[in-house]
């Protein structure tokens, strides 16, 4: 199997340092990151600057090719020009932090797997739902147990997996659950602070709401410390209102 992985943390971040070692194991593998972190860049790409390469190093040998660009960057120039094969499937993560509910619309991460599945190649995307996780092995084995899957089952055109796993210890996951999409967001405020030259600036923060409590919406199986894994479409097309538009008979 051919792999591209690429992630919104960046190539130096621990989640993907563990999903290469993981994926290592059943394929040929090829990393292309972000030089540094681009979290919440959603579906961003690059085209009023040139994007550079340059050879990543850990543990003083080659682990991929940094990009000063955008997830979605590393996955078009990863399969256009730095791969020697078309990969079998795009692998984005492991991401820290949820990307569940409204989040997947501004997340990098879920946006690396989407820009695959635009390019006709099978994506998964991979998030521990904290900050503060240092254990990997759970989400790796997860990992290569879905790239198996993918291999075998094949997915819809358009359609990317979405996995988000509890940031619990393994013994503590009580099962995998297939979930839909939740109405959850974050109640926002700009911490409005002052800089040393007296000059204000804004800092986004926020608390996540979880407004769902149906047992198969993503977010809710995470509180029930459940994996959730959710096919998740790049098409946005309202099909309802689709036809109901056409009523409004709208000319000029
Ligand atoms: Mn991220």
């Amino acid at each position: 199997m051919k792999i591209l992985i690429t992630n919104d943390d960046g190539i130096y971040a621990d989640g993907i340092y563990h999903l290469k070692k993981a994926l290592d194991q059943i394929g040929e593998v090829l990393v292309v990151a972000p030089d540094v972190e681009r979290s919440a860049v959603g579906h961003a790409i690059t085209i009023s600057d040139p994007l550079r390469v340059f050879e990543a190093e850990r543990d003083g040998v080659f682990f991929g090719y940094a990009v000063n660009g955008t997830p979605a960057d590393c996955v078009k120039l990863g399969i256009r020009c730095l791969a020697k094969w078309t990969p079998d499937i795009v692998v984005s993560g492991i991401n820290l932090g949820a990307n569940t509910a409204t989040n997947i619309i501004y997340s990098g991460t879920v946006s690396a797997a989407a820009e695959a599945v635009i390019m006709g190649i099978p994506g998964l995307a991979l998030s521990l739902t904290a900050f503060d996780v240092k254990e990997f092995d759970y989400t790796c084995r997860l990992a290569v147990d879905l790239v198996r899957k993918i291999e075998k089952n094949g997915l819809p055109e358009g359609t990317l997996l979405n996995v988000n796993v509890p940031p619990v210890p393994a013994d503590q996951i009580r099962g995998i659950a297939i979930t839909r999409q939740g109405k959850g967001r974050y109640e926002e405020f700009f911490d409005k602070r002052v800089d040393p030259t007296r000059r204000t600036y804004y800092w986004l923060a926020g608390k996540r709401m979880i407004l769902d409590s149906d047992e198969d919406v993503d977010d809710v199986v995470i509180m029930r410390n459940k994996v959730s894994i959710t096919p998740v479409r790049y098409d946005l097309t309202d099909m309802k209102m689709l036809d109901e538009l056409k009523k409004w008979e709208i000319e000029q």
